[in-house]
């Protein structure tokens, strides 16, 4: 069994989401999930459950609360409302979308009453056939790789102690997978092409399309007033997922992105990052890549073998440890020069 599947699962077991919240930040756990207060009355709120998921953001205002993010299937979402009541009593008002991708838009039905918003090419994406994107089929792959693995771990373990834990987890694991029978997503109500701002008493909520990146419609959610912005998955602390992403006109996107006035910012995944020179480093990456993979395609090199063979272990400072590329993204750049739109 691989080590690192038996670090997850007892990490995950023993100590919820792997993620560490901000030091000296307001912290509130319910039954299933940590809430941060980031700024201001604005919680990163993070299920922990040990099943991949997404961040979401919950925005307390004077009368209402505004969530950004669905989560990952209708009974996660069900989990993050239910525990957006252990912060306030106000009424979710309104969703907003970052992206498409399932594990940010799938709970969506669960908030079907009330506004959703998006980026015209989320509600494309969600109005069309988001249960064939390559993105959720991949993520139901990952779902069954998890299955048998976890499956080969109880096989395999050396201690009674070990195995019940594997047992437990997959038991959890398995339910999970069930949720996803529930899904039927449903696109924003409301949608924009450039940028909406929401007022809420004193607050401002800057919705912004900066360009194609991770998605055709990525949009960042930006409070001028606290120097924040929660980017969904454009921005992390390295390389996003490019399976269906424009790698080519990121680094733009990214620059655009590094105009606001912020010291903070929230991704997709993971925790709240202050080290702004992420966001060089991940716009040196891309572009990087774009052009050792367009070198690849010149030579008439298979997507597969390029994948294995760029190296980008030049980027120390991500860092980038051994030669070889997510293939999906390769695929994606070649698609990218293919046809190109
Ligand atoms: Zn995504």
């Amino acid at each position: 069994m691989p080590p690192e599947l038996k670090n997850l699962v007892l990490a995950t077991l023993l100590f919820g989401s792997t993620a560490h919240a901000l030091e000296n930040a307001e912290t509130i756990t319910t039954r299933t999930h940590r809430l941060t207060e980031v700024r201001n009355e604005i919680y990163l709120a993070q299920s922990t459950a040990p099943v991949f998921n997404s961040n979401s953001l919950v925005i307390v205002n004077d009368r209402d609360v505004i969530v950004v993010d669905s989560h990952v299937t209708p009974s996660k979402a069900v989990d993050l409302i239910e525990s957006v009541k252990a912060v306030t009593p106000k009424p979710i008002t309104t969703l907003i979308n970052s992206h498409h991708h399932w594990d940010h838009a799938h709970g969506n039905q669960v908030f079907k009453d009330i506004q959703i918003i998006g980026h015209e090419f989320t509600y494309t994406k969600l109005a069309g056939a988001p249960l064939i994107e390559l993105a959720y089929q991949n993520g139901l792959k990952g779902n069954a790789a998890t299955i048998s693995r976890v499956e080969q771990a109880i096989k395999d373990a050396g201690s009674d102690e070990d195995r019940k834990q594997f047992e437990t987890y997959l038991e959890l694991f398995k339910e999970h997978v069930h949720d996803f029978d529930e899904i039927a997503p449903i696109p924003p109500n409301i949608t924009l092409s450039d940028r909406m701002t929401l007022y809420r008493g004193d607050r401002e909520i800057q919705i912004l399309f900066l360009g194609r990146a991770h998605t055709g419609g990525d949009v960042v959610i930006y409070f001028p007033d606290d120097k924040l912005v929660y980017t969904g998955d454009m921005a992390f602390a390295g390389p996003s997922y490019m399976g269906d992403g424009y790698v080519d006109e990121w680094p733009d996107t990214l620059e655009n992105l590094k105009q606001l006035e912020f010291d903070i910012f929230v991704p997709g995944h993971g925790d709240p990052i202050t080290d702004l020179n992420r966001l060089d480093l991940a716009q040196a990456y891309y572009r990087d890549l774009w052009v050792k993979t367009v070198a690849k395609h010149a030579e008439g090199i298979s997507a597969t073998e390029a994948a294995q063979t760029i190296d980008m272990t030049n980027h120390t400072d991500i860092p980038i440890q051994k030669t070889g590329v997510d293939l999906t993204a390769v695929q994606r750049i070649y698609q990218r020069l293919e046809q190109p739109d």
